[in-house]
């Protein structure tokens, strides 16, 4: 089961939030659904294989799992 780290526009907190279907994140701290999704598999990028970072050779991607500047546009 999908558990997703969800960053709270309306308190800014970070939340996880076990998502099931279509489930809409709620925050849970305020309840608010207004709520972006963080993509956790872009943590890995500084610390796969080789210890070195990867993903900042081009120097324009922040995520190694899209060519987006922001994890929002991964959808690994
Ligand atoms: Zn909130």
């Amino acid at each position: 089961m999908p558990i997703y780290e969800y960053y709270c526009n309306d308190c800014g907190k970070n939340f996880e939030c076990l998502i099931i279907g279509n489930d809409t994140p709620k925050c849970s701290n305020c309840s608010s659904e207004n709520a972006a999704r963080l993509m956790s598999a872009c943590g890995f990028f500084s610390k796969s294989g080789t210890g070195e970072t990867v993903g900042t050779s081009a120097g324009a991607s922040s995520c190694s799992g899209c060519s987006a500047t922001s994890c929002a546009g991964c959808g690994n």
